[in-house]
This record gives structure tokens, C-alpha cells and sequence, in this order.
């Protein structure tokens, strides 16, 4: 669906972001093992997914969840993009890490607890990767922007913007999804913004809808939380979706991109 502000369009490889075309990233919170993450490539890359997410350094609020499979996840992840072609993104969380990111990541994710780390926002901005910025659950829109400047100012302009909720009073949902977010981002900074209804509703039930309602607002892409067995995930299960929903989601995206 055609927003009313035109943005630039960011490639990753044969995929353009910010272009007609709705940008679907989709995989598990989490990668969790080899087995798993082809399982969700496979199928996602049939679908019609664009890109394949899953984590490999987990941002846990508690620690003494599961901490992400690490490198070894890395690893998986790379097996499923040469399986499906698929372009891959995963979360940076220590600058430590920079150089293996660089060499085997498509896209660099910077979490929501690390908008505000601008040691690591430095960091990102002197590579020539594109970063998913994603906003900080406290941060206005305006600290957001400034978060985004500081890795523009090391020479990388390749940003996207992912809102993914804020902490409000609200209680109901884990996070309140934001889309006013969205052609705000795309009037003040001219860069794509992909919208986060997984994290942002934090209920399974309600990320179709929600996605529906992002794309609507002008969104250049989702970011949705998938697996074959929801259940079964080991982190974000209450808010990620059965493969059969992520298809349903990608069909509806693929006519609102039509309008
Ligand atoms: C995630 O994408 O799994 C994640 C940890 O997101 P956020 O940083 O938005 O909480
Ligand atoms: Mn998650």
C-alpha cells in the first residue's frame, strides 16, 4: 500500500525496503537450533517472506533466561540463507561482535534496549550495513531520531526504522503499538519504518489485525514473530504466530500492496 510520504529505498541485495512492495521479515524470537530455523526458512521463503529473522544474542530482561544460542546460532542462520536465498537480520548487542556481523549479516538489528547504547549506535554507523533501529520502549519519537543521527553521523545512512511499542499505562497489551510512528518517521527523516506488531501487542491473536493496520498506515514493512510450533518456542511465545497465520498475514500484505 502506497504511503503518502516517499522515502528512500534502502537494497539488500535483490530486495529493495522502502519500495512498493511491503517488506516481510519473519522467523522465530529466538534461533534455537539448526533443525528449527530451516524448518522456518523453508516454509517462510515459500510464503513469500522477504527476509529471515531470529536472534542469536538475546536481549533477556531476566537473566536467567535463555541468553541466545550465540555464534553457533549464526552458523544456522547462514545454513538457511544458503538453503533459501533468504536475506538475514539478527540483533548486535556488543560492538564485540561488529566485524562477524559485518562479514556475515544482511541487516543489523539494534534492539530496544540498546537505542540509547551510543557506543554500539556509533559503531554500526561506520559500517556500510543496512541497521534496523529499533525504538526504545521509553524513547519520543524525536530521541529516536537523534538515536538514528548518531549512526548517520559515522557516514551509514542504509536506516530503518522499526516501531515496535512504547510502555505506556496501558496494561492490556505488552507494549502499545505506536502507528502514529509511522508517517511521522517517514515526513521528518525520509527513511522506510517497518512496524514490530509482535513485540508491539504482545498477543498472538492480535498481530494480524495489527499488521493489517501498519501496512494501512503507510508501513514499508512488519517484522513478525513465527514458528512452527508456538507453543514450543523458548522465548516470545504468547506473541508469536503459527506458520498458517504468518501466510494468511503475507497473502492479505500482498493485495494491500496492490492498492
Ligand atoms: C526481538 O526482536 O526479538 C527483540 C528482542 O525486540 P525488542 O528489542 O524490540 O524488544
Ligand atoms: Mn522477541
Amino acid at each position: 500500500m502506497k504511503s503518502d510520504y516517499k522515502v528512500n529505498e534502502i537494497k539488500v541485495g535483490n530486495l529493495t525496503i522502502g519500495g512498493d512492495r511491503t517488506t516481510v521479515i519473519a522467523g522465530p524470537c529466538s534461533v534455537e537450533s539448526e533443525e528449527q530455523i530451516l524448518r522456518i526458512a523453508q516454509s517462510a521463503v515459500k510464503m513469500g517472506a522477504d527476509v529471515l529473522r531470529g536472534g542469536i544474542f538475546k536481549p533477556r530482561t531476566n537473566p536467567h533466561d535463555f541468553q541466545g544460542m550465540g555464534l553457533e546460532g549464526l552458523d544456522h542462520l547462514l545454513e538457511a540463507k544458503r538453503l533459501t536465498g533468504l536475506p538475514i537480520i539478527t540483533e548486535l548487542m556488543d560492538a564485540s561482535y561488529l566485524d562477524v556481523f559485518e562479514k556475515h549479516v544482511d541487516i543489523i538489528q539494534i534492539g530496544s534496549r540498546n537505542m540509547y547504547n551510543y557506543s554500539l549506535l556509533k559503531a554500526v554507523g561506520e559500517t556500510k550495513k543496512p541497521i534496523l533501529l529499533k525504538r526504545g520502549f521509553s524513547a519520543t519519537i524525536k530521541e529516536w531520531i537523534f538515536a538514528a543521527e548518531h549512526i548517520a553521523k559515522g557516514g551509514n545512512d542504509q536506516i530503518i526504522f522499526c516501531e515496535r511499542g512504547i510502555r505506556t499505562f496501558e496494561d492490556y497489551t505488552r507494549n502499545t503499538l505506536d502507528l502514529t510512528a509511522v508517517p511521522i518517521i517517514q515526513k521528518e527523516t525520509g527513511l522506510p519504518i517497518i512496524v514490530d506488531p509482535s513485540h508491539g501487542t504482545g498477543i498472538r491473536d492480535m498481530v494480524s489485525i495489527m499488521s493489517k493496520a501498519a501496512v494501512a498506515a503507510g508501513a514499508n514493512g512488519l517484522l513478525i514473530e513465527a514458528h512452527y510450533d508456538p507453543d514450543q518456542s523458548i522465548s516470545d511465545k504468547l506473541q508469536t504466530v503459527s506458520m498458517e497465520t504468518l501466510e494468511e498475514i503475507i497473502k492479505i500484505v500482498r493485495r494491500l500492496d496492490t492498492l
